[in-house]
């Protein structure tokens, strides 16, 4: 039963949940979960068992398969009829079997990511999975989260919820706390914030009064949670080519009939070909190479920290062009520290930045830092206007909470020994404006010794354009703002991050700040990941720009642009950017790699238009305002530590350790499967085109009178069906998906992106998969017709054909692992399974024609030594054509 939580005022509700503001004990907490179950709506996204197999028979290859052992039966050929029967089942428990386990895997890497809820717990705050919360929790909510279950605000600050997965209405709506009529719609209820919805701006405290199947959402669950499962391109162009190649067969069989009906051969004998070259042409194990090298795909991306979160994104990767990139935290490692100091006092350096107890340096010597002095009233305003904490352990030693630019700031303030704690004591916290990259400062707003005082820090352009007078040691005096401006610059030149700070009279109620006194700037460092410079390299090599885009300074931003190698004609700043036409920025974005100053909405711009302009783009986020630049790119990829949820809800990919250099490692990979799939395809289509041309080129010899009618009568076919499917299905699967495991080769690093409409294969590879097929057929042929005209039973030749071919793909299979690298080149230890596959492949062989119930429903019989002798001389010379081909013709 709802109750009108909205009704009560916020005392009632924490009364009636038998909670309070500092949260509930953790033993409670525990209690509860138990009595509650877990903050989950049905079972998420889990596609059915039954679905997925039924899935298997849905492609028009299976349908001609069907077909040819419906025509099997009717002619009577019972074994063929079993064995494609056989195939059917075969083939749809490994595809089903491959299917489910991707997806699974798919689900598994899905709760890597869960998403996660700020909760204060007997008066701590943590971070515990959503899934944990129960009703009578404090939630802690800021900008970009999801809301995590229903909650009661208790307290909010600017706090905006986007609404739209409730309402549909998409513009944020403001939130507050006291009680509303208790008929007022949820739409309108605007103390209540719903599980589901998300933070636009702000911040908010709620108590948790609905979870999982209760809340609001969970009663409409269905409507929300319908599942997208798109083909994957890679999908659609396979499925595309197995219509194309279903036509071709259905209209080779009709050829076939007419010409065997023509030349009155008996219409079992006619049929029988027909179905023979069928499912000799069908690449029956290409749907299941195709999803278990997916599968190993998003496994080996995942080793390297890059979690998919849509299947898509994989391939999409591998055609990747543009890799347009965040600064902080992702060229940098975001662990900041405050370096330098500038006031109207000069610069103070700070000795070991990232230390608690590093000394101050002016000039030529260490300071201690005054109280009153500019510099400390800088690091006061640092202190106050500051939403991160210092965590204080028993055993002295200290954690700083929050972000870490604010973080870098306390951390000095403590070196200077100013106490965040101490100071909000004498001067309590009466209003706050929390920071956001779109305007770019946070103002906090106490009352010290009972008049409003305002402190304010954020970009420098930004605070000195709110100020009238600069702090000097001898009080106050009028601001230069150009000169002042030029001493961030300074900083901003080695690279550090400016902060600037401000004070003023007054408290926030009355818009943006103004008529303040100038304090200082800090300079904070926060060097470049260890191998961003690689990977930008790397990068660069395999054909992909990069960009960096940064809400930071120019000069900063160049400074870092340099230290990882990024290539830049110049920087542009947003404001530039803002007054570009979209044709001068698209025109600017060919030679321009580094943006500083940059809004949310203007990286989105720039994707939108990189994507205009023919790229493939993947980009980086982590604010709520980055969300529509990365559902917008081909490739969003969200930070997986300082991401927010919405952030990574509109993304294809999470970095886990949200470094630039997983990208990249992502784009490797990518292009690798799509590599593995072309060698699969090329493998297999070899085969097709093999077994076709040998039974069509026998069938013609046939009736030309060249090959004779065997002893019995039996008319001379090359392959029954059923042999064609063993080696289609049983030999080639063994072998093909193991191509799906190769490691990346340097080559596919070093070279152009894949083109997104590029076919599965290159004209070199449909090239090579027609001169060796031709060559297949051609040694299978020849042993056929050696083996039959010397008198051997039609059996007999069969399975020598048979074995020509086996024995062919095993070699085949090895050149196939490099489109243009020679075999010989490769380590066979470098793909173990593929060695194993191949052994495996021909063992089953060999027991095949020398098992009894085999040799039954295979037609096929043991062959003499010499016979395999001569098998053994000629079929290497297929890695001589393949080799050759792949010397002469290759990109
Ligand atoms: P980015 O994440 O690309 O570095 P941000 O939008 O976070 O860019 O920061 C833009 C600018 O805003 C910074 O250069 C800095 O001057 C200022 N700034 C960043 N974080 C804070 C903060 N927590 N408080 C005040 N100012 C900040
Ligand atoms: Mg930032």
């Amino acid at each position: 039963m709802e109750r009108a939580w909205h009704a009560a005022t916020s005392e009632e509700t924490l009364d009636a949940l038998s909670t309070s503001h500092e949260g509930l004990s953790s033993d409670e907490a525990g209690d509860r979960r138990d009595r509650y179950g877990p903050n989950t709506i049905g079972e998420g996204d889990v596609i059915s068992p039954v679905w997925i197999f039924l899935h298997q028979f849905s492609s028009p290859l299976i349908y001609i398969l069907i077909g040819a052992f419906g025509v099997t039966i009717a002619i009577g050929h019972y074994a063929d009829a079993i064995v494609i029967a056989l195939v059917l089942v075969i083939n749809a428990v490994i595809g089903f079997v491959q299917e489910y386990r991707a997806e699974n895997a798919m689900a598994a890497l899905a709760t890597l990511v869960s998403p996660k809820a700020r909760v204060r717990r007997a008066g701590r705050v943590s971070k515990i999975d959503s899934a944990e919360l129960v009703p009578g929790d404090v939630v802690l909510l800021e900008s970009g989260d999801i809301v995590p279950a229903d909650l009661r605000l208790l307290n909010t600050t600017e706090l905006r919820l986007n609404t739209a997965i409730l309402t549909g209405e998409s513009a944020p709506v403001s939130r507050a706390t006291a009680p509303v009529d208790p008929e007022t719609s949820v739409v309108d209820r605007q103390n209540m914030a719903y599980m589901g919805t998300t933070v636009s701006s702000g911040r908010g405290v709620g108590v948790v009064v609905e979870i999982g199947e209760d809340s609001q959402i969970g009663t409409i669950a269905g409507q929300v949670r319908a599942t997208e499962r798109a083909p994957t391109p890679l999908q659609t162009r396979m499925h595309r080519f197995g219509n194309r190649i279903s036509v071709a067969v259905l209209g080779l069989a009709v050829v076939l009939i007419a010409i065997g009906l023509w030349q009155a051969i008996p219409l079992a004998d006619v049929f029988l070909l027909a179905v023979a070259t069928a499912v000799s042409a069908i690449p029956e194990g290409l749907p299941v190479v195709m999803t278990v090298a997916l599968a190993v795909s998003v496994r080996r991306m995942a080793g390297r920290n890059a979690i998919i979160r849509r299947l898509p994104a994989v391939e999409t990767l591998g055609s990747c062009s543009v890799i347009v990139s965040d600064k902080t935290g992702t060229i940098t490692e975001n662990r900041m520290a405050v370096q330098r100091l500038w006031t109207a006092d000069g610069v103070v350096d700070v000795g070991a930045a990232e230390d608690p107890d590093g000394a101050f340096h002016q000039r030529d010597g260490p300071v201690s830092i005054e109280s009153g002095s500019p510099v400390y009233d800088t690091l006061l305003a640092a202190t106050l206007a500051n939403e991160a904490t210092i965590d204080e352990r028993d055993d002295g030693s200290f954690e700083p909470v929050g972000d870490p630019t604010e973080t870098a700031l306390l951390v000095v303030g403590r070196k200077a020994g100013l106490d965040q704690d101490e100071l909000l004591e004498d001067a309590p916290q009466i209003g706050h404006l929390p920071f956001e990259s779109d305007h770019r400062y946070t103002a906090s707003a106490h009352l010290v010794e009972g008049a409003p005082v305002t402190y304010v820090k954020g970009a420098p352009e930004r605070v000195v354009t709110m100020c009238e007078t600069i702090e000097t040691v001898d009080g106050p005096e009028p601001i230069e703002e150009h000169d002042v401006l030029a001493h961030a610059d300074d900083l901003a030149g080695d690279g550090l991050r400016v902060i600037g700070m401000a004070r003023g009279d007054g408290d926030l109620t009355s818009g943006e700040p103004e008529g303040l006194t100038f304090l200082g700037f800090a300079g904070i460092i926060d060097p470049p990941r260890e191998g961003v410079p690689e990977a930008i390299d790397a990068c660069y090599r395999a054909g992909i720009d990069v960009k960096m885009v940064t809400g930071d300074h120019a000069a900063t931003a160049k400074a870092v642009s340099e230290q990882v190698g990024i290539a830049s004609e110049r920087v542009l700043t947003g404001d530039e950017v803002a007054a570009l036409s979209d044709a001068e920025l698209t025109d600017r974005l060919r030679t321009t790699a580094v943006f500083a100053r940059i809004a949310p909405a203007q990286k989105h711009r720039i994707v939108t238009l990189l994507q205009a302009d023919d790229e493939i783009v993947a980009v980086t986020g982590d604010g709520v305002n980055d969300a529509p630049a990365l559902k917008a790119a081909h490739i969003g990829a969200a930070m997986g530590i300082t991401g927010t949820d919405v952030a990574k809800e509109a993304s294809e990919m999470i970095l886990t350790d949200d470094n630039f250099a997983t990208i990249y490692a992502a784009v490797e990979e990518g292009r690798t499967v799509f590599s593995n799939i072309r060698k699969a395809t090329t493998f297999l289509l070899a085969t097709g085109v093999a077994l076709v041309l040998a039974i069509l080129a026998a069938f013609g010899l046939a009736v030309g009178g060249v090959i004779p009618r065997d002893g019995a009568g039996l008319f001379p076919l090359l392959l029954v069906p059923a042999q064609a499917l063993w080696l289609n299905v049983v030999n080639n699967g063994i072998q093909d998906v193991a191509l799906g495991f190769e490691p990346g080769e340097r080559e596919q690093f070093e070279r152009p992106p894949y083109r997104p409409d590029a076919g599965i294969l290159s004209r070199q590879l449909l090239e090579r998969t027609i001169v060796v097929g031709i060559w297949l057929a051609v040694l299978a042929l020849a042993v056929f017709w050696y083996e039959f005209t010397l008198g051997m039973t039609l059996g007999y030749a069969q399975t020598a054909a048979l074995t020509t071919m086996v024995v062919s793909m095993a070699l085949f299979l090895g050149t196939c692992r490099s489109e243009s690298r020679s075999v010989f080149e490769k380590s066979p230890f470098s793909n173990p399974l593929l060695v194993g596959g191949t052994i495996a492949a021909l063992a089953v062989h060999g027991i095949a024609i020398h098992a009894g119930p085999t040799q039954l429903l295979l037609g096929v019989e043991p062959i003499a030594l010499d016979t395999w002798t001569r098998i053994l001389v000629i079929t290497p010379t297929v890695l001589v054509v393949a080799e050759l081909h792949k010397h002469w013709r290759s990109d």
